[in-house]
């Protein structure tokens, strides 16, 4: 983590001046800077004032008004780009579909009035479980077009999850589909729905797009078929013009530290930065072919699949499968196949395909490559050199965006859109324009360089969470009670002495050990660098004299057999990268972790596991799979655990 430029580094930029400067002005006079962004997009009214900050709560462009279902397909359809091409879908399959954009605004607006004739109103919640589809963007554009609020709940989650998020939102209309596909095989998502149905009585009919041509109960008068309703609609419907500070959607964080949180977001101020920071992140151009691997129904879907890029009029890939299935190159394939520039992952997703050898991306020419991106956890070294070197054939700097279901975008970003600065493996680098990030230890003091603090923003920026839904006291004691006046993100971070941010993991991920700090991001960056080592948890245990002792849990790389050898050589390299108080007392070898779907690592669900107590209500975190695939892990630790004590 010293300050030092990498070699790449260089080849991409000699300098962060430019860069620097322009952040500078942003956040000397931030309101001026939002005011220039805001004018990017198309509005119906201008607004009478940039910000109204009664801390905790902004509120940005106040009596601007814009509809964000205009903004990603009207303003389009009004140029050259109505034939230009907005999705590019496939399924595991390899069937495909294209989308132009003039097709997705005519099914958009025939969908806001099927809507419409459901009898949703402005303001009113539209739910949404679905697989990767494009019916999904436009439920969600066609939803917005009418001022509604839409939430998507991800459809690998359980019944129960679906029920709960939509009693808390009450829910009018649900839009799902028969089914969904997984390592090819069938998700029964109409199934799941029903029975989330019947235990949510807001829910007055549900919206189901044949996807998997399968036989379904509809229920009379309740159900509808989604291509059957879009023929009997209206072929315009005027988007509605919403004041800036209404809701667009209501999104619950992924959940990997407990009860997730409804983060709503508004209107004007999402988009205005998203507009702004995608195109800062990835220098987005109307040639340029994007993809994004998350799933929708986290923020990156919202942000980086819908809202951002179609506001681009970009051109998008969207994947319905998993990277490994049924070869560990699907990726490699379509990258290919469709001339990809911009490829957008999380560090997880390529620690898996670093697994499988470089032979598989070998097979394909990835030479349409221009930018990789990254999100979801702090990259560890490693996977950033395999990333760059294997898939970016050290042509393509990867841009790693830091943020949060409640930044509502990129905060902490390389920003090749205005200069690219030279890049350092693992750190997300500087803050975008209009980010005030700052450092700071537990009394909320600026902390100096290389030393390790609760990274906090401290300025408003427009991308922010409103509140969340229905619970404003929550929101305040979360986000803006642990440091009086600014915005605590929960997360550690480090600035090196060039100013570059390194982020460390979740505060509540620390261990203190013999009283030193150390994050479990740092444990398991260290542990993978292991040769043999493909991917690693970090935990805390209750230690008598050292308060807590280090275990960690570690996946091999094919070809590599867990000895006792392994596991002692394991142990000298976390020590010797880190230092003799990070040595690890236990070390499991395991063949998986339990996640979230969105792939990242649930330590608390390995701590119960240790600690020999309950896993914990995982309904509502985890789809039914993925809870298997937890149990299954909580098992085999049990016995390995039991097996070394
Ligand atoms: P919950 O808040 O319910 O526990 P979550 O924090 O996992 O869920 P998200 O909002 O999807 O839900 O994830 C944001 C978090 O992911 C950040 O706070 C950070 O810990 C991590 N993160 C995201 N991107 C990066 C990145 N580029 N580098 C480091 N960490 C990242
Ligand atoms: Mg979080």
């Amino acid at each position: 983590m010293e300050s030092s430029s990498l070699p790449f580094g260089k080849k991409f930029s000699p300098t962060t001046k430019k860069y620097r400067e322009f952040h500078r002005k942003s956040i000397t006079d931030t309101e001026g800077f939002w005011d220039r962004e805001a004018r990017r997009l198309e509005w119906f009214r201008p607004w009478d004032k940039v910000l109204e900050w009664e801390p905790p709560f902004a509120r940005w462009f106040v009596g601007g008004l814009l509809n964000a279902s205009y903004l990603c397909v009207d303003r389009h359809v009004k140029t050259w780009r109505r034939s230009k091409v907005a999705l590019y879908w496939e399924d595991e399959a390899g069937n495909a579909r294209t989308w132009s954009y003039s097709q997705l605004y005519a099914e958009v607006n025939r969908f806001a009035s099927v809507l419409r004739k459901l009898n949703v109103r402005k303001g009113d919640r539209v739910a949404m479980y679905m697989p990767l589809i494009p019916e999904l963007p436009i439920t969600m554009l066609a939803t917005a077009r009418i001022g509604a609020i839409h939430t998507v709940v991800f459809s690998g989650f359980s019944a129960q999850a679906l029920a709960d998020r939509i009693n808390s939102t009450q829910a009018k209309v649900l839009v799902t589909a028969d089914g969904g596909f997984r390592r090819g095989k069938l998700i029964p998502l109409k199934e799941k729905a029903d029975v989330a149905i019947e235990r949510t009585p807001s829910v007055e009919s549900a919206v189901v797009v044949n996807r998997a041509n399968i036989d379904i109960d509809m229920k009379d008068g309740r159900d509808f078929w989604y291509h059957e309703q879009l023929k009997k609609a209206e072929s315009y419907v005027e988007p509605l013009p919403i004041e800036s500070n209404d809701p667009l959607y209501i999104l619950y964080t992924s959940g990997t530290t407990g009860k997730p949180k409804g983060i709503v977001h508004s209107t004007g101020g999402y988009m205005v930065f998203n507009h702004s920071a995608y195109k800062w992140a990835f220098d987005i151009r109307d040639e340029s072919v994007y993809w994004c691997t998350a799933d929708i129904g986290w923020v990156t879907g919202h942000s980086s699949i819908v809202y951002a890029p179609l506001s681009h009029a970009a051109t998008l890939v969207l994947y319905e499968g998993t990277p490994d299935y049924p070869n560990p190159d699907r990726w490699w394939e379509i990258i290919d196949k469709y001339g990809v520039t911009i490829f957008y992952t999380s560090p997880t997703a390529i620690r898996m395909l670093m697994r499988y050898g470089e032979e598989w991306p070998k097979k394909h020419s990835l030479s349409s490559l221009e930018t990789l991106g990254t999100v979801g956890e702090p990259i560890n070294p490693e996977a950033w050199s395999w990333y760059y070197k294997n898939i970016g054939k050290e042509r393509c700097p990867i841009v790693d965006t830091w943020w949060q279901t409640e930044t509502g975008g990129f905060m902490i970003s390389p920003a090749p859109g205005i200069e690219l600065v030279p890049l350092k493996p693992g750190s997300a680098t500087l803050p975008l324009p209009g980010i005030d990030a700052e450092v700071v230890d537990e009394k909320g003091k600026p902390v100096l360089s290389g030393v390790k603090g609760h990274l906090v923003i401290k300025k408003p920026w427009p991308g922010m969470l409103m509140t969340l839904y229905q619970d404003p006291k929550r929101y305040k004691e979360a986000y803006w009670s642990r440091f009086p006046g600014v915005f605590y993100t929960g997360d550690y971070a480090i600035r090196d002495t060039d100013g570059y941010l390194w982020l460390l993991g979740r505060a509540d991920e620390v261990l203190k050990v013999a009283g030193h700090r150390i994050g479990t991001m740092e444990l398991e960056s260290a542990a993978v660098s292991y040769p043999a080592v493909s991917e690693a948890a970090a935990i805390g245990k209750p230690h008598e004299v050292k308060g807590e002792s280090i275990v960690v849990f570690a996946i091999l790389r094919k070809g590599h057999e867990p000895t006792d050898k392994l596991k002692k050589e394991l142990r000298e390299h976390v020590r010797k990268v880190i230092g003799p108080v990070a040595t690890p007392q236990e070390i499991y070898f395991v063949n998986s972790l339990p996640k979230t779907r969105s792939g990242k690592i649930m330590r608390r669900v390995l701590k119960s596991v240790l600690m020999g107590k309950s896993i914990g209500d995982l309904s509502t975190l985890e789809d039914e799979a993925s809870v298997k695939e937890v149990k299954k892990a909580y098992e085999e630790l049990k016995k390995l655990v039991k097996a070394g004590s």
